[in-house]
Parts: structure tokens; C-alpha cells; sequence
């Protein structure tokens, strides 16, 4: 679980994109020579002002007058998490029909998130935010090669905190939008235990940072041939419960066991302790710890950086250990 920080690139692309889509998408597209009425920005690269978007025609006006409703869109589209928790409590009172509900539901998902965002504009909100691995297991990255009508293409894989199924009017808000990888994206899905009302104060949510959440990776050396992953976390903390809700400790333990016995191998199979023979003599004179750990781990060693390559966060806590023992 990594928190994410320096968003605001991301932010913006992101702010600037839904505002145009939503106001075209309710009020239609202004063009000044058919003097249509509606929403333009004119700014000739706006990737839906610059070309002929429709209004959304099916799209309930009872729904359209609550977006239009005081803040209500901006909300929607830029909302902390639990103003867009409150935003989808009012939603509810609208005691919508099943039919609107699944227009709303349709808009939302399919033709404003799968359809469009995510195929469309995904790789590049991916990339402003820069976070190449996904921020609950960081053993993966948050590109996947999807087969799209036979084609192989990369596309960007988002986890909605506030699941679409349950939530379908959050499907595109920013902060509901977090850079995972597809294990972690499907696995929380339809997680029934969630109680949602009191969601954000039982679980992480990475945009929001909490410096006293924290855990730490270690192991337990059982025998020559077994050890077994282990997790440090004061019991019973929002982030022991995320870090259960995502199996953190069983993904570790049992997939990155190789990972694990690569590293203990290195301490403990030689007569010396090899990894501080690497650090110490047959590196440092030339090479910062940095690029040590980046040359022979494939692993960044700063916290704000483990997001930029998988496993950075398990290896170098495993490996800070094993400079330490004996
Ligand atoms: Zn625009
Ligand atoms: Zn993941």
C-alpha cells in the first residue's frame, strides 16, 4: 500500500477534460456558426471541444438539473473522497426509476469510462500521474497489454476505491480513480463484507495521506530451506485492515516466496554475508547505495520512489535486514 503524492498534473488534465466532457455532454456543443447553444472552451487541442461531441439526449433531466445543482459537478468530477460519499448519498434521494438509474449507470460506466477515459486518455492521466506500479501491491505495473478485437494495445488499469458496481455516478471522479494493477483491480471487486458508510474511516485511501499508517515488510528465517514473508502493522489499524482486505501478506508469501529465497540465499548460503560483501566492498567505492540497490535489485530505495518499480518497498526492507544480521 503506497500513498500518492504530486498529483496535480494529473489533477488538472484530468479537471479540464471532465469539465468540458460533462458541460457538452448535458448542454450540448456551441458552435458559433450554427449558433448551437452549449458548451465550448475553445481551445483548439481540448480533445472534446475540438471535435463535434454530442449531447448525451437520453440522459434524465431530474439528473441533469441535480449535476447543475449549486457545486454538485464540481464535485463530482474533483470531490475528496468522502464529499463524493456524501454527493452519491444525495444521488440516492433522488429515488430515481430502475430505467433512469440504468441510463445514469450506462452513462457513467460504459460510455464515459470504459468507452472513452479509460481507452482514450487513460495512458496519458497514467502518465502525468506517474506511477508505474500499482499502489496496493506494488508488484505489478499499472500498464497491462489488453487483446482489443484481436489487436494486443496497453492500456491503463484503474481501481475505483468507491467500487463502479455500487457506485456507477463516481466511475470517472478523480479521486476515485487509483493506478492498479488488474490482480488488485478484480480482487476487490464485489468485496461484500465492505461497509461502505464507514469505508474511508476503516480503509487507506491513497490519495489521502496518513503519516501514522504505516507497516513494514520482514521475514521469519523457519528453517534452511523456508521463510515466510511477515508484515509489521499495529493490529488492528486502518492500514492493517487495507492491507487484509487487498491479502497483502498472502500475495507476498506465497508469490513473491522466490523473491525472498533469492535474497535470504544471498545472506545466508555463502560463508559470508554476500549482500554486505556487495554493498560494502565490491561496490560502494564506485557506486552510491542508490544505484546499488537499482543495479543489482532492480528496486528504488527512497519511500517516495518505491511506486516507480515492483517490489521496490518488500526488497529494500528485506534486504535493510539482512545488512543487519550477523
Ligand atoms: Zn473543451
Ligand atoms: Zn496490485
Amino acid at each position: 500500500m503506497i500513498f500518492i503524492e504530486n498529483y496535480s498534473a494529473a489533477k488538472k488534465f484530468h479537471n479540464e477534460l471532465m469539465k468540458c466532457w460533462f458541460l457538452t455532454k448535458l448542454n450540448g456543443r456551441y458552435n458559433k456558426n450554427t449558433n448551437d447553444s452549449g458548451h465550448n472552451c475553445n481551445k483548439p487541442d481540448c480533445p472534446v471541444c475540438s471535435i463535434i461531441t454530442k449531447r448525451d439526449t437520453k440522459i434524465p433531466i431530474v439528473f441533469k438539473d441535480f449535476l447543475n445543482y449549486k457545486n454538485n459537478l464540481e464535485i463530482l468530477i474533483e470531490g475528496k473522497p468522502n464529499d463524493l460519499r456524501l454527493l452519491n448519498l444525495k444521488y440516492k434521494k433522488l429515488n430515481l426509476t430502475d430505467l433512469e438509474s440504468n441510463i445514469i449507470k450506462d452513462f457513467f460506466v460504459k460510455s464515459t469510462y470504459e468507452n472513452w477515459f479509460q481507452p482514450k486518455h487513460g495512458l496519458k492521466f497514467l502518465e502525468l500521474l506517474n506511477y508505474n506500479t500499482c499502489v496496493y501491491c506494488n508488484r505489478n505495473y499499472t500498464k497491462t497489454i489488453k487483446d482489443v478485437n484481436g489487436n494486443k494495445v496497453l492500456i491503463s488499469e484503474f481501481d475505483h476505491w468507491f467500487v463502479k458496481t455500487k457506485f456507477p455516478l463516481l466511475a470517472i471522479s478523480f479521486y476515485n480513480l487509483i493506478p492498479s494493477c488488474h490482480s488488485c483491480n478484480s480482487s476487490i471487486k464485489g468485496e461484500p463484507k465492505i461497509n461502505w458508510d464507514r469505508a474511508l474511516r476503516n480503509y487507506i485511501h491513497p490519495y489521502l495521506i496518513e503519516k501514522n499508517e504505516y507497516f513494514s515488510f520482514s521475514y521469519i528465517n523457519k528453517s534452511m530451506t523456508e521463510n515466510n514473508v511477515k508484515i509489521n502493522v499495529k493490529k488492528n489499524s486502518k492500514m492493517d485492515k487495507t492491507l487484509k482486505l487487498f491479502k497483502t501478506f498472502e500475495i507476498y508469501n506465497s508469490h513473491s516466496s522466490l523473491e525472498l529465497k533469492d535474497l535470504i540465499d544471498l545472506r545466508f548460503k555463502y560463508p559470508k554475508n554476500y549482500i554486505k560483501t556487495l554493498f560494502k566492498d565490491t561496490f560502494n567505492s564506485r557506486l552510491t547505495e542508490k544505484e546499488i540497490y537499482i543495479l543489482i535489485f532492480g528496486v528504488e530505495v527512497e519511500e517516495k520512489d518505491y511506486h516507480k518499480r515492483p517490489l521496490s518497498k518488500f526488497k529494500h526492507e528485506i534486504i535493510k535486514e539482512l545488512l543487519k544480521e550477523k
